[in-house]
């Protein structure tokens, strides 16, 4: 099959870049749509992803001291009315179970769509006095929150995540642990997924339903729209109030804790194909790369170019890397093709006359350049080219995000910016009216709050600004 064709099967990524985005996942088998509208299957191509995802993550929780635990699926409908921001900001998203062994159910359950209300009421019951804080768990679960519109990782009714929460003894600690999450999760962005966010506080009218307040990394996609990929949130102690989240303090008196929590889902692969993907199809950081290196032999069928590849995998497999040998009848060229497309970091190339110089042939798919490596010390060779790799993924897509940053002062220059795939920084007066305004008029949103005050004037309304906000249409 001719290269052209091959390539054609994917939608032009600057052309139609949603097309090409459901193309690429469902092409490469990183999903298929479940029976169940808005409901995905995560096949073994995509899940390996999370998978490695999940073992990082789960490395620097525990690093820091979380441990994990599994909360029930099923949450009395009674728990979600309990704190009331709470049960009016995910009212519309809850799924019921109302009959269950062929009867109606007393009280209705909710599946949940996150534990804050059945991790609070087990904390209150765990809880008893200041020397059981602070409490900090972890669990990796499903959520369910129906979705009217879908797409696979950016938005399905059911995905994968992790929910930590902790309980501490004062607000302070607890804020504190919000902000050294939200870092947590940027050095895991930059450093597993290549990938470079924005963080920041989020505004009154973006905050998680209950929260205080609500922090959010934000990374800037290939059309220059953002995806907000974690947040986490300070509680204070609306939580803790509502289900009795109670210690005896070190002078003997019976206070409410303070709580917050933090999460990232699934929802990172859809970022990390956006964010590095191209005319192609996927390009995988290499720390989450199913596959860090594929082997395809040349000449496959003279004497000694299989084993030679076979030997090759072993060596790799032994220096730590996740290798695959593609030793199907398919022509080289349709393997390039195909392993390209699926965004493998690294090819190898074998044949005769690389196996008689001691070479191998090396195309690095970021670049889609091609090199020679020796041989000998094949481990080291590409260990240290996959570590290249990396840095380029994450410098080229922050340099990207670096100029595509314009600032505005009116809701004009705010269009402009968005219209042409911009992060907008201006300044804004904190009132919602405005925030509103800027919906309206650009559909963008206030995605976080810089830390930096740059601007004098609201955009909208022209009064003194008391943040300097970015803005920008969102996944
Ligand atoms: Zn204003």
């Amino acid at each position: 099959m001719a290269k052209d064709q091959f390539v054609s099967q994917i939608a032009d990524i600057e052309a139609d870049f949603p097309q090409w985005y459901t193309d690429v996942v469902i092409k490469t088998k990183l999903v298929d749509y479940g029976p169940v509208k808005g409901t995905m299957v995560i096949r073994p191509y995509g899940y390996a992803i999370w998978e490695n995802i999940q073992r990082e993550l789960d490395a620097r929780f525990k690093q820091a001291g979380v441990e994990n635990a599994y909360f029930p699926l099923l949450i009395p409908m009674s728990f979600m009315t309990k704190e009331a921001e709470h049960v009016e900001g995910f009212a519309p998203e809850v799924a019921v179970v109302t009959h269950a062994g062929g009867e109606k159910l007393a009280e209705p359950l909710v599946v949940r769509p996150t534990s804050e209300t059945i991790i609070g009421h087990m904390f209150g019951k765990w809880i008893e006095s200041w020397r059981d804080l602070p409490l900090r768990q972890n669990q990796w679960c499903n959520v369910m929150r129906w979705e009217k519109t879908t797409r696979p990782f950016l938005r399905t009714s059911e995905f994968l995540w992790q929910e930590g929460h902790s309980v501490y003894a004062t607000g302070e600690e607890a804020e504190r642990e919000t902000l050294a999450m939200l870092r947590l999760y940027g050095e895991f962005a930059k450093s597993v997924l290549c990938m470079p966010v924005l963080t920041g506080r989020k505004t009154e009218k973006e905050k998680f339903a209950g929260a205080v307040a609500t922090y959010g990394m934000e990374a800037m996609m290939h059309d220059g729209k953002s995806l907000q990929a974690g947040t986490t949130h300070y509680m204070g102690q609306n939580f803790a109030k509502a289900f009795g989240v109670q210690f005896t303090d070190k002078d003997g008196e019976l206070k409410f804790g303070y709580t917050m929590s933090y999460g990232v889902s699934t929802r990172l692969i859809g970022a990390l194909i956006m964010t590095h993907g191209d005319k192609r199809g996927l390009v995988l950081p290499p720390p989450v790369a199913p596959y860090q290196v594929v082997i395809v032999p040349i000449a496959a069928k003279k004497e000694g170019v299989l084993a030679a590849c076979e030997a090759l995998r072993e060596e790799l497999k032994g220096a730590g890397l996740r290798v695959m040998l593609d030793d199907s009848d398919n022509s080289p060229g349709w393997k390039f093709n195909e392993w390209e497309m699926k965004g493998v970091p690294v090819r190898i190339e074998l044949g005769p006359r690389d196996i008689e110089n001691g070479k191998m042939t090396v195309f690095r798919r970021d670049t889609c350049e091609k090199s020679e490596l020796s041989l000998a010390n094949a481990g080291e060779g590409v260990q240290k080219l996959l570590g290249e790799i990396s840095v380029s993924l994450y410098e080229k897509a922050k340099a990207r995000m670096e100029q595509r940053v314009v600032h505005a002062d009116s809701l004009q220059e705010l269009l402009d910016g968005v219209n042409a795939g911009r992060f907008v920084c201006a300044g804004w007066c904190g009132e919602r009216a405005c925030e509103d305004k800027v919906k309206e008029f650009a559909q963008a949103t206030a995605r976080v709050l810089s830390e930096k005050n740059t601007h004098a004037t609201c955009l909208c309304c022209g009064a003194k600004a008391k943040y300097t906000v970015y803005f920008a249409r969102a996944y």
